[in-house]
């Protein structure tokens, strides 16, 4: 019987807790959220500048949200079309930001050695596979935007079905995508090795300490109040439930599945000796990795939303969903049919209304935030927490004139209009999907949704 939100926490064991905050302190910045945003942003700030006071408030235990719960791709991507970048910075925001995030991945490896954290590191790339020839028409089409938009240097390569069968046999697979940009890590490993390191570096972590008001130069507790000159908040998923956010961010829910250890022969046959992450070429994708015990984990939407923006995932995963993430893991390997499944598990991660991730710092005020990552915040958290570090300690660098500074999106639509709206997406998607099975030709459904959902 499993005790905590994930596989991945399980893996570390009981783990003590920190203390609470018990009374009021001072310090320069608080961090709300002790999750990778938070901690990257704490760790960042004390080493740039080893004199600031730090202190971060966690709601629970750090990890407890998506960081300690996702699919452990470092992934040198982020969410959000080329259109709605340059919406946001102009004509040559797309390539800024993918050749940031590219390098970031470096930067976390980086971290992960200086400071000795056991994650189960391996820089190995990402492979996207098609299993139809409408997927791979799409990813082909992908591939040639990202050149038209990024360039050669930045765009992803095309695999035909060979190239891709000697990374991973992957049933039927008709070729693919791949980037080196992406490592594989046991997420959970990760976020409690960098909040020891965060601790190391000085500062202080408060955990069972939810944040129930943010105002400026101050953040407030049930077990009392830390005033800062800044006050940074790094809620992700969770932002729906602050005070004045409600509609900021939408909490998106991900699932995931974890297999027994696979016998070696198995291994044999699907190869994977390099362990790329892998996603799937459908409308739902699902992604994957191969684990370093051995294991496949491998994740898709569940049910994607809640009326209402609810952000309590800490139930079980309902039956549909492991049985649909169980059939998509055979449609990938056949046979593994008769593998089972060790754990399930779900999160929640936050997105904006036009898709991008956003770091902002109001300088009058010192209140600041950095999220909606839409599933691709393990490694955008670190480069988040570098830019936000550049904002406070008020360096006019790259980072700080990266297009996601200070230009937040809209709020998402008020209820029901939302929930219809993001279930309504993801029921198109699912249909996409089936009407390319079932007519072999691309579905124009998807371009519905895409529409609906402002992407
Ligand atoms: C199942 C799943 C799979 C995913 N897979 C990937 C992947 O493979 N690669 C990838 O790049 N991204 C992935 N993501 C997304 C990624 O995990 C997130 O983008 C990233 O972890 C966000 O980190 P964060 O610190 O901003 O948020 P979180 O990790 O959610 O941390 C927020 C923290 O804030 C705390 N908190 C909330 N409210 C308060 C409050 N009032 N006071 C104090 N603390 C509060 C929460 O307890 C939580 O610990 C996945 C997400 C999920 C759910």
């Amino acid at each position: 019987m499993s005790t905590t939100p994930s596989f991945w926490l399980d893996q570390l064991g009981s783990r003590p807790s920190r203390p609470a905050l018990a009374g009021d302190r001072e310090a320069d910045v608080c961090i709300v959220g002790g999750g990778f945003t938070g901690l990257w942003t704490a760790y960042e700030l004390k080493r740039a500048e080893p004199s600031l006071v730090v202190v971060v408030l966690e709601a629970h235990q750090v990890g407890f949200g998506a960081s300690g719960r996702n699919g452990g791709w470092v992934l040198g991507k982020l969410s959000g079309s080329a259109e709605a970048w340059r919406a946001r910075g102009g004509p040559g925001a797309p390539r800024a930001m993918v050749r940031a995030i590219q390098q970031t991945v470096e930067e976390v490896g980086a971290v992960v050695a200086l400071e000795n954290i056991e994650c189960d590191w391996t820089h190995g790339g990402t492979v996207t596979v098609a299993q139809s020839d409408t997927q791979l028409a799409r990813l082909h089409a992908q591939a040639e935007a990202e050149r038209r938009d990024l360039g050669e240097d930045l765009a992803w390569e095309v695999l035909d079905a060979d190239q891709v069968s000697a990374r991973v046999r992957v049933a039927g697979a008709k070729g693919g995508l791949y980037s080196p940009h992406c490592a594989r890590v046991q997420p959970a490993r990760l976020v409690d090795g960098l909040a020891a390191a965060v601790e190391r570096a000085g500062a202080t972590i408060y955990e069972q300490s939810a944040v129930t008001r943010i105002e400026p130069g101050l953040a407030m507790t049930r077990g009392g109040d830390v005033r800062a000159r800044y006050v940074l908040r790094a809620t992700e998923g969770y932002t729906a439930d602050m005070p004045g956010e409600h509609r900021a961010l939408l909490p998106m829910n991900s699932s995931m599945i974890v297999t027994e250890p696979l016998p070696d022969s198995e291994w044999a046959r699907i190869g994977w000796d390099g362990a790329e992450t892998m996603l799937d070429g459908s409308y739902l994708y699902t992604y994957s990795q191969r684990t370093a015990d051995g294991r496949i984990a491998i994740g898709g939407r569940g049910v994607p939303y809640r009326f209402g923006s609810r952000t309590d995932r800490e139930g079980p995963v309902p039956a549909r969903t492991i049985g649909e993430l169980r059939a998509r893991l055979t449609a990938l390997f056949p046979s593994l049919v008769d593998i089972g499944v060790a754990r399930g598990w779900h999160g929640i991660l936050g997105v904006a209304r036009d898709w991008c991730p956003t770091v902002a710092l109001d300088p009058a005020t010192g209140l600041g935030a950095a999220g909606g990552y839409t599933g691709e915040g393990v490694a955008a958290s670190n480069l988040a927490a570098r830019t936000l570090r550049d904002l406070v300690l008020g360096r006019d660098t790259d980072l700080s004139r990266l297009p996601w500074v200070g230009r937040p999106a809209r709020n998402w639509e008020p209820e029901p209009l939302r929930f219809i709206g993001a279930r309504g997406i993801y029921t198109l998607y699912r249909l996409a999907d089936h009407e390319e099975r079932v007519r072999h030709q691309e579905s124009r459904i998807a371009g519905l949704a895409n529409r609906i959902a402002g992407r």
